[in-house]
Formats: C-alpha cells, sequence, structure tokens
C-alpha cells in the first residue's frame, strides 16, 4: 500500500471565512480518511500475525469498504455480520457494499432477534489469528493512528480542529493526543447522549472536546437539501466531501464558531455516488 503522508493542507474561502482541511481523504482512495487513522495499528500489523478479521454493522459503512479492502491486501479472510438486509436491489447496487464484496468480503445475515446476542458474543473463544473490529472501528487501537495524526498537527499553527462523529472514536483520540487543541464535533449518529455513552465507553471525555449542536434532528443517512447545498458549495471551491457527516458538521461550523479551523476530511467519499442516486430519486435537487 502507498499512502500518502502526511496529508496535505488545503485553504478555502467559505461564506468570506478561511478554513484548512487536512486532506486525509487523499490517504488512498479506499482507506481514507478516519479510517485509515483507524485501522494504522492493524495496517501496521504484519501479515502472518492474523488470519482473519471480524466485523459488523450496517451494508452502507466505509468502515466496512477500509477492513475489506486492507484484509485484500493483507491476505486476511474478512467476514462481515449485519441485521438482515430488506431491500436486495437497493443493497446490491450500493457502492461501498458492492466494492467491499470484490474484495472478498464474507457477508453474513443475524436474524433481528439473535443480532445482539451474536454480536456480543463475537470475542467469546476467540483464538488469537482473530482480530473483531467494532462497529464503525470503534476500538481502542484506533488511539495509535489518531496519534500519528496529532503528530502531524503539531507541526501546524492551528489550535482548533474539527471532525465528525459517528461513533465519536476520532474525535476522542483526537482530543486525548492534543490536549492544548479544541476539537469540534458534531453527533451524527443519534443525539449528543448517545454520543457521550459511545465516548465514555472508551475513555473519559476530555475538556477540550466540544460538541456542537445540530439545529435540527438529523436522520443518519437520509437526504436534506441543505446537506446537497453545503456538499455543492464545498464542491465547488475544489474539495469533496460525504454526504452523511461532514454536512452537519460544516453546517454547525459556520454557525456556531469564528475561529480559524483546521478540518480533519474523514474521507467516504466513495459512497457518494449511492447517496446523490438517492438525493436524485427523492426529487431533491440543488
Ligand atoms: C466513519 C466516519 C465518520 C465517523 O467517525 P467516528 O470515528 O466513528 O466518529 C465521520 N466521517 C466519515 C466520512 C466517516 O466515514
Amino acid at each position: 500500500m502507498k499512502l500518502e503522508l502526511p496529508s496535505s493542507i488545503t485553504k478555502i474561502e467559505l461564506d468570506g471565512r478561511d478554513f484548512y482541511i487536512k486532506r486525509d481523504d487523499l490517504v488512498d482512495p479506499y482507506l481514507s480518511g478516519n479510517k485509515f487513522r483507524k485501522l494504522y495499528a492493524l495496517i501496521k500489523t504484519p501479515k502472518q500475525n492474523l488470519k482473519r478479521v471480524i466485523s459488523y454493522g450496517g451494508t452502507q459503512s466505509n468502515a466496512m469498504l477500509s477492513i475489506a479492502y486492507m484484509c485484500h491486501k493483507k491476505g486476511w479472510e474478512f467476514t462481515y455480520y449485519t441485521k438482515p438486509i430488506s431491500k436486495t436491489q437497493e443493497i446490491l447496487s450500493d457502492g461501498n457494499y458492492k466494492k467491499a464484496l470484490e474484495f472478498g468480503m464474507k457477508h453474513i445475515q443475524v436474524s433481528l432477534d439473535e443480532y445482539k446476542e451474536y454480536i456480543s458474543s463475537l470475542r467469546f473463544n476467540l483464538d488469537p489469528f482473530t482480530f473483531v473490529v467494532d462497529q464503525g472501528g470503534a476500538i481502542k487501537e484506533a488511539k495509535e493512528g489518531l496519534k500519528v495524526l496529532a503528530d502531524e498537527i503539531k507541526e501546524l499553527s492551528f489550535s482548533s480542529l474539527a471532525s465528525p462523529s459517528g461513533t465519536g472514536t476520532t474525535a476522542l483520540f483526537l482530543a486525548t493526543s492534543l490536549p492544548k487543541h479544541k476539537v469540534y464535533t458534531i453527533p451524527c449518529i443519534g443525539d449528543e447522549a448517545y454520543l457521550r455513552q459511545e465516548l465514555e465507553a472508551l475513555s473519559p471525555i476530555p475538556p477540550n472536546l466540544s460538541i456542537l449542536k445540530p439545529k435540527k434532528k438529523y436522520h443518519f443517512a437520509k437526504p436534506y437539501v441543505e446537506f446537497l447545498e453545503i456538499y455543492h458549495k464545498l464542491l465547488g471551491l475544489g474539495v469533496e466531501f460525504d454526504l452523511l457527516y461532514a454536512p452537519s458538521l460544516w453546517l454547525a461550523l459556520l454557525e456556531q464558531t469564528d475561529e480559524d479551523i483546521l478540518y480533519i476530511h474523514s474521507g467516504g467519499v466513495y459512497g457518494n455516488t449511492t447517496m446523490l442516486a438517492r438525493y436524485t430519486k427523492k426529487g431533491i435537487y440543488v
């Protein structure tokens, strides 16, 4: 794997304000953004130390795609568990899912009744050659890769950073590795209470992590006209962002902050084709 490190910085002017973007999206097309940082410790693991990786979550997941690619490169088996998938046609045409299968991912559907128990039993009697990556890459090993990112950031002169949250792993370990920096994030899956709960499962929440509030309640992975608007605005400035996480944070940064910010691009643009098709299907254009 040829990885573009340290990732570069792009400056943009958005609504009359300067923003700086750390281009983690350019590290690798499939191992991009925070998934690259979160999987860093595994990427650095010698091939022969593992035989298989197990993970679980949704079929649109960016983490799923990155793990599939990593395992493909390493020659590790990859088994991915999901709840039963209903809208088969829609899922089969999903960019991330299709690509992950091409990378050799073995997909297993677990019935709704059994799912929770099944997932919590994945680590029982695990052999030393199997590694379990929790949903979205929320593993404590993620800290190592985020420390590498933090070291790249320390070389720069920014004191405020921004990164959107799903599990919150990225924002959390960025904040713990850079205690003098302010790290802005926003919950994109569930609300603030849910995010805090996810964070606390990994580590105590540091005081320099600032959780912004979305102006309205957004449901994860649903199309919103204001998301598409900010996506196009940013694209027009030369940088493509994902449509699931980035729009909400950009909107909040514009409304709720006023200092110079280094936005850590969290990748995930591979899934945009599928999301853009859903916007079109819903008749949402800008
Ligand atoms: C996975 C992902 C996130 C969320 O990262 P967490 O570490 O789970 O908070 C944010 N942005 C993009 C584009 C992602 O793919």
